[in-house]
């Protein structure tokens, strides 16, 4: 026999501070969220060691804590807290109407009110060699591996806030680091600009990219080529880090949601709404502006009281029609 479909009034997709903020207060209003976690619970924010700039904590707190007590502070109020993906939807174009949502490619949610938080991932190269080696030593995420290069010499490639940061970072443990700026100048802020410059075993290869990732297993070197030149260079290494920007995660939605032409959802004026009625969108997947915790909080809780308010229209409708 088939399972029944289950029928929710607020389905909350991601799990990074958008999502819970979204179930704290979805859950408090009564809306019994049903929150699932994505493929990286807890999101972004679980992949950095120390947040010092998120308000309420002066001393600064780590980031999968962070997570870890929002996922409470939701579970309080009633939030149920499910592992899963979201692999398909149809979204109703009808005020009032049923969101269906597949999940893992099995169970279908119905959902009165979504709110998507599926947040943005690291983008790659995309180099055959490079993506052989993801977790041999290419990562895209400095904090969470750089320990594991201590004392060794390392590359980052990229030349805005993030790569110089991670550099930053990189230079404490490690014994070089190596910059890869594809331009003949940084992305970054003056600050990070001149902070990368000042610190003596961070070096900066400008109009300079990656040719290849040599290495069998794991990452021994790293040829790279000046894109105005043409020259080849070939350095020894052991790890290589990615830091040239994220992707939303918005694929599922295509066709369904308008987006940006670089796939961020549209919402409309100073809300979390989307072009269908009853689905809201919340934190990076619609920010390529602040992409804060806090931020991506602050719209979560938007998501949750436009979601609130949208329920009762609809129920004020119904009881008029
Ligand atoms: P950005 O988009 O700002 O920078 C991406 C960098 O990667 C650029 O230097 C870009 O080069 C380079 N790049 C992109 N694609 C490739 C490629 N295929 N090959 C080589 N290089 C490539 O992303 P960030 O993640 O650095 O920052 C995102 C946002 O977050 C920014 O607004 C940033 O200011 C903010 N941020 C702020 C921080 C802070 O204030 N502490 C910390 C981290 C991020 P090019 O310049 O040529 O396009």
């Amino acid at each position: 026999m088939s399972q029944p479909i289950e029928r929710i009034k607020t389905l909350i997709l991601g799990s990074g501070p958008a999502g819970y903020t979204a179930a704290i207060y979805a859950a408090r209003a009564d809306l019994k969220p049903i929150i699932y976690t994505g493929m990286e619970p807890g999101g972004q924010l679980t992949t950095t060691t120390e947040v010092e700039n998120f308000p309420g904590y002066p001393e600064g707190i780590d980031g999968p804590t962070m997570m870890v007590q929002l996922q409470q502070q939701a579970e309080r109020f009633g939030t149920e807290v499910r592992i899963g993906m979201a692999t398909e939807v149809a979204f109703s174009d009808e005020p009032g109407g049923i969101h269906r949502v597949t999940i893992d490619g099995q169970t279908t949610v119905e959902a009165e009110t979504v709110i998507i938080a599926t947040g943005a991932s690291a983008k790659y190269l995309g180099l055959p060699s490079e993506q052989r080696l993801r977790g041999g030593g290419v990562s895209a995420c400095a904090v969470c591996d750089g320990f594991f290069y201590r004392g060794q010499e390392v590359a980052i490639v990229g030349g805005g806030d993030t790569a110089a940061e991670e550099a930053s970072y990189l230079a404490k443990i490690c014994k070089k680091v190596t910059m890869l700026v594809r331009k003949d100048q940084l992305r970054a802020s003056k600050a990070m600009q001149n902070r990368v410059m000042s610190i003596p075993n961070i070096e900066i290869r400008f109009n300079t990219e990656v040719d290849e990732v040599l290495g069998e297993q794991v990452v021994e070197g790293l040829r790279m080529v000046n894109n105005q030149t043409g020259e080849k260079e070939d350095i020894a290494i052991t790890g290589l880090f990615i830091a040239i920007g994220h992707k939303p995660n918005t694929d599922i939605f295509k066709g369904q949601l308008e987006m940006d032409p670089t796939g961020y959802i549209i919402t409309h004026g100073k809300s979390t709404k989307t072009n269908k009625p009853g689905v809201f969108a919340s934190g990076d997947v619609q920010d390529k502006e602040y992409r804060q915790a806090v931020t991506a909080a602050g719209t979560g809780c938007m998501a949750a009281l436009d979601a609130e308010r949208y329920l009762q229209e609809v129920e004020s409708t119904q009881e008029v029609g």
